[in-house]
């Protein structure tokens, strides 16, 4: 369970999100909405803990900052660097890492565990190739292989599907419903209005404040979203 209490981020001269406060029960996948702007990144990167922020965030009781290694995170844009020269499943295995010092060797079952992930995201056949080498949408799915990796209980996805092709779309989003299946806590900050129905069960719609959040057959509603989109609809 992950607890948000009067959560509140200013940079220097904008509030850009002002006193959210929500519990989220997993398992679930919950689609963060709004419009450009709306705050949708900061909400992910102060609920990790990368901003400096007023409120609380909890999960299961403590503090979410201090459990990171239950958490994993793909930011929008991702920042690693296309042309660092390292192979598709070199990649994947930096997710052991939050649980392996890199100078321990990799275990039998830490290997496997790589190979588990790049079969889940049909990258099995690309995995020796560098990272470089990828289209957009295949290395969204070498990010998203890495989470597997990783174990974590609750997956922040910032803009996942950003200008990816459909295949990688599907592979993602069935690789998710797995996960969900498993008992992991799934947030993806997304854009695309029309897929919202298929791939959230639950919904936020934000704009600086929280508009609505809950089941998206009820929150997912004209209302909510002219109140969180207006003009922009
Ligand atoms: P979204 O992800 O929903 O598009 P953001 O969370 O990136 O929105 O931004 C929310 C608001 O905060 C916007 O007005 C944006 O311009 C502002 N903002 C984001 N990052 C910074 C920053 N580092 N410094 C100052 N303002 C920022
Ligand atoms: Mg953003």
């Amino acid at each position: 369970m992950i607890q948000i209490e009067h959560l509140s981020v200013a940079y220097q001269q904008t509030l850009a999100l002002e006193d959210l406060s929500l519990t989220i029960q997993g398992p679930t996948i919950l689609g963060i909405l709004g419009p450009n702007g709306a705050g949708k990144s900061t909400l992910i990167k102060a609920m990790l803990g990368l901003l400096p922020h007023s409120g609380k965030v909890l999960l299961d009781q403590k503090d979410l900052g201090q459990v990171l290694q239950r958490v994993a995170y793909v930011e929008q844009k991702t920042a690693i660097d296309f042309h660092f020269p390292i192979t598709v499943r070199e990649c994947v295995s930096l997710g052991l890492y939050p649980h392996l010092s890199i100078f321990k060797r990799k275990s039998k079952e830490d290997l496997q565990k790589v190979e588990d992930a790049l079969k889940l995201v049909n990258l099995l056949d690309l995995a020796d190739r560098q990272i470089g080498q990828l289209s957009g949408g295949q290395f969204q799915r070498v990010l998203i292989a890495r989470c597997l990796v990783q174990e974590a209980e609750v997956i922040f996805l910032d803009e996942p599907f950003a200008g990816i092709d459909s295949v990688s779309e599907d592979i993602i989003m069935q690789t998710l419903q797995t996960l969900k299946k498993e008992g992991k806590t799934i947030l993806i900050v997304h854009h695309d209005l029309s897929k919202v129905p298929a791939y959230f069960d639950q919904v936020l719609l934000l704009h600086r404040k929280l508009i609505a959040f809950g089941k998206t057959e009820e929150t997912f509603t004209k209302e909510n979203l002219h109140a969180a989109y207006g003009h922009e609809l």
